[in-house]
């Protein structure tokens, strides 16, 4: 199972952009609907025990009614679940569509990460009539006969290791050329970072 949440990071810090008006999409229906007791990466500083990106909606009647979507905890300490842990950081979600209840509904998750991506300032490919221009070209620098879409964003050996920076799995031709705004974006971001120019 994979719970995400995306957000807008334009103009925020280093800590500022993990806020609930952020948040472009989740995997949680109410998690922006909802209001949020704690709702940041600095999240809960209880002394003893501590709550990282934190994204809670309450901590009604104390254990019991302590209600969330994810929380990273650094300590052994809090809540008794909290508490029982053996291993930290411990990585609590709500595995469900909407929020959990932490002491009794909540999930671990084996892993955590935090992915940075500049789709904001993507373009969208342009095929022809710019410098990287990838319609049928003359010979490439590999050898090869020509330097077409094909050959550029499958084939050609020189571009393997851009290629593996953005497609790290095989993609097909027709998803770099007519795939989602997401695809199209990596497939200009691939372009302007092979430096083609014909
Ligand atoms: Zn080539």
């Amino acid at each position: 199972m994979v719970k995400r949440v995306v957000f807008n990071g334009k103009g925020s810090t280093f800590t500022s952009w993990f806020s609930a008006s952020r948040v472009i999409l989740s995997s949680w229906a109410d998690l922006t609907i909802r209001s949020h007791n704690y709702f940041s990466l600095f999240g809960a500083d209880h002394i003893t025990h501590f709550r990282r990106f934190f994204m809670n909606l309450d901590y009604r009647s104390s254990c019991t009614g302590y209600r969330g979507w994810f929380k990273a905890t650094e300590t052994q300490a809090g809540c008794p679940k909290e508490v029982k842990t053996l291993a930290i950081p411990r990585f609590a979600y709500a595995p469900g569509d909407t929020f959990a209840v932490w002491e009794s509904n909540a999930a671990l998750a084996d892993a955590f990460g935090v992915f940075l991506s500049s789709i904001s300032s993507w373009q969208p490919p342009s095929i022809k009539g710019t410098s990287h221009q990838i319609e049928d070209g003359p010979n490439c620098p590999c050898g090869a006969n020509r330097q077409d879409a094909q050959h550029v964003l499958q084939d050609c050996p020189l571009l393997d290791d851009t290629r593996l920076k953005y497609w790290p799995e095989p993609r097909e031709m027709n998803q770099k050329l007519y795939g989602s705004a997401l695809q199209l974006g990596i497939t200009a971001e691939f372009i302007y970072a092979s430096d083609l120019t014909i």
